[in-house]
């Protein structure tokens, strides 16, 4: 049976947060002297840019509700889903003493956040199918170990997670179990976040920088037991999501059929880009994938690398990582700059005489 008292760090369960002026007071009122804002207005413009944001999204989180099928209490909003990252590895890991076990190659963030935290890092490498080993993540684990954190679909590699192995994991692991999904939307396979009511050490990791397109806005959630969701609320900065970041969120959080037609084109070019490579003689795996982003194992990564650049194409070098030796991890583009791409790759293996 887990206990989530028993993993939460003692001096975090009798916390007492910070109570902004937006906590003390909720109602409506005429004149707002509560808060030290200034009441003349913004020089940024806008209507309310003066005025500190909701603390706690309420807007946005019933939009979200609704959109994901979980209850508004089920969901934590952070700015960008690695300040979801680094609350976890705070709320639950004692530094110097607590560990997080990783499946490497894998989101880099992970290893970040707990290096910053001084906790310590398990690895149980991916096997060659990029897929979890059930039996040596379980020999890993010990009583320090907090947190696990898979990645499905997983970054860099763009597959999902078997989720029979997935489900054996969340059962199994006592400790938080983080499932990052920042790439579901690109897959046919049902979100983890479904499921949280039967799992009470689950978190699932969402994002609206990939699908969405709203990186720059940092707006990242974590679904998990209301429990869960009291503490990460409970640790984080009082404002951390700002009011523009709120009011655009809110207003694209409605534009569901403008999403469904950019992904049908995202997972289109995907298809067409994961053709091309195959044919390709100087690419020799394509790693299938879920996400917006594929794969590819080259004879010299760094070599493909300088030359795309030089025909003004950054791609990311993932070859020191574990398993993706000589590997280029390439964004689905527009279709244009695919066909750039495509073309760009075709002068290079003619060059090298590839064809
Ligand atoms: C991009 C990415 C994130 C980061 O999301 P933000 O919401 O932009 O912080 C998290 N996890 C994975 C696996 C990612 O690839």
């Amino acid at each position: 049976m887990f206990s989530l008292e028993t993993f939460i760090r003692p001096h975090l369960l009798s916390l007492k947060p910070y109570s902004s002026a937006r906590d003390e007071f909720e109602g409506e009122a005429s004149v707002y002297l509560d808060a030290n804002e200034n009441n003349l207005g913004s020089l940024a413009g806008g209507v309310d840019y003066n005025r500190y944001p909701d603390p706690y999204q309420k807007t946005i989180k019933e939009k979200l509700a609704t959109l994901k099928g979980v209850r508004p209490e089920q969901i934590f909003i952070g700015n960008g889903s690695d300040e979801a990252i680094d609350l976890l590895v705070r709320l639950v890991c004692e530094p110097g003493r607590d560990e997080v076990l990783l499946l490497p190659p894998t989101y880099g963030m992970y290893e970040v956040s707990a290096n910053i935290h001084n906790v310590a890092i398990q690895r149980v490498p991916l096997d060659e199918h990029f897929q979890p080993v059930f039996e040596k993540i379980a020999e890993k684990q010990n009583e320090r170990t907090k947190i696990l954190f898979l990645c499905s679909p997983n970054n860099p590699t763009g597959n999902l997670l078997e989720s029979a192995t997935v489900e054996k994991l969340i059962k199994s692991f006592n400790g938080l179990v983080v499932v990052d999904e920042a790439y579901i939307d690109f897959t046919q396979s049902p979100s983890w976040s479904t499921r949280l009511d039967e799992f009470p050490n689950l978190i699932v990791l969402q994002t609206l920088s990939k699908a969405w397109g709203m990186a720059g806005l940092r707006l990242g959630m974590a679904f998990a037991s209301p429990e869960i969701i009291g503490y990460l609320n409970k640790i984080k900065p009082p404002y951390n999501i700002n009011v523009v970041t709120q009011e655009l969120v809110s207003a694209a959080l409605d534009k569901t059929a403008q999403l469904a037609d950019m992904l049908q084109v995202i997972v289109q070019e995907r298809a067409r880009l994961v053709e091309a490579f195959a044919s390709l003689p100087l690419i020799e795996k394509v790693y299938p994938s879920d996400a917006n982003f594929v794969l590819v194992q080259v004879p010299n990564a760094n070599e493909l690398y300088g030359y795309l650049l030089d025909r003004g194409v950054v791609v990311r070098n993932r070859s020191t990582q574990p398993g993706c030796a000589n590997c280029l991890r390439i964004t689905i583009g527009t279709p244009a700059e695919n066909d750039h791409l495509l073309e760009s790759l075709q002068t290079f293996a003619a060059q090298a005489n590839l064809v």
